[in-house]
């Protein structure tokens, strides 16, 4: 397992805010202690993202936002050098999607700010730039794939991805599935915009079985769309013990999510590569252990 991680992620913030720096330090604490045969990474500095790649998914005028200190919303406060800090999650996610396509093994982006939430032209819900639309418009640009899907399984709506790969629409070579709860933040999300732009709304309380029969018919219709990468948002906030949602997912759902990534990259060669998204609870480095121990197995195909 390659987790790209850079302590500069937790320079900002405060732990009075659900997304706080604690996650990702107690996250890469727990995972280096337990797993010290995953290798840590740091990756390219933000100064490595071009302006033009950026541009791929965002409004000329919201890079210049990004520098003007002034809060977007409740949730999404300006802070120093923010900008900088949106860049490297989208350089860590750029390394990630390159290292999938090329090495074909598992590797996670374990960086904030998040980002699917972030419009072309708009920060919001703890996301400033939208790295996973940016590094899915780069693979098929840059990194030879030709076809590129979202798995979208954060508890709230990835909007801005949504928004941002949906208005690629005519492209026949994205695709975006998100499973989230409704009602919920940010209230997008009740239906497909599209055969390529599809959306499993999961009302609060559903029991765990339901939650993960319409995350595993999400997967089987990125898998049908037969992608040359697939780019996962993982966010670990559908947990049961979540403050800040009501879904019910316990630790080895994490798991299964994670095996089903396995199943695909044996039975289908398909590469995968997350990158963190959201996630509250204290558990969040059980979690995302969970997750990607379980997706570095190299699975046995399930049989049904
Ligand atoms: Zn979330």
């Amino acid at each position: 397992m390659l987790i790209f991680y850079d302590p500069q992620c937790a320079e900002y913030g405060s732990s009075m805010r659900p997304e706080q720096p604690a996650r990702v330090l107690r996250t890469a604490a727990h995972l280096r202690t337990t797993r010290p045969e995953w290798e840590f990474r740091v990756p390219p500095p933000a100064s490595s993202v071009a302006e033009a790649t950026l541009l791929l998914a965002h409004a000329p005028a919201h890079l210049r936002r990004l520098a003007q200190p002034h809060d977007f919303d409740a949730d999404t406060p300006f802070f120093d050098h923010i900008g900088d800090h949106a860049r490297r999650s989208v350089a860590a996610a750029l390394a990630a999607a390159a290292h999938a396509l090329k090495q074909r093994t598992p590797v996670f982006s374990l960086m904030r700010p998040p980002g699917h939430h972030a419009t072309a032209v708009q920060a919001m819900g703890f996301c400033y730039l939208n790295q996973i639309a940016i590094a899915a418009l780069h693979a098929r640009r840059a990194l030879g794939a030709a076809r590129v899907a979202v798995w979208d399984f954060d508890a709230h709506h990835g909007n801005g991805t949504e928004a941002i790969l949906h208005s690629h629409a005519a492209s026949p070579d994205l695709f975006f599935a998100s499973v989230h709860q409704h009602p919920g933040y940010p209230g997008t999300g009740t239906r497909d915009l599209g055969p390529r732009t599809r959306n499993w709304p999961v009302a609060p309380h559903t029991p765990r079985p339901a939650h993960l029969e319409a995350l595993r018919a999400s997967l089987d219709a990125v898998v049908a769309f037969r992608p040359d990468l697939i780019l996962v948002s993982a966010g670990f906030d559908a947990y049961a013990r979540d403050p800040i949602t009501a879904m019910t997912l316990e630790r080895d759902d994490f798991a299964t999510l994670g095996r089903w990534l396995a199943e695909i990259r044996v039975r289908h060669a398909i590469p995968a590569a997350a990158v963190l998204e959201g996630g509250y609870s204290d558990d969040l480095p059980l979690l995302v252990e969970a997750f990607l121990a379980a997706w570095e197995k190299d699975a046995e195909p399930h049989r049904p």
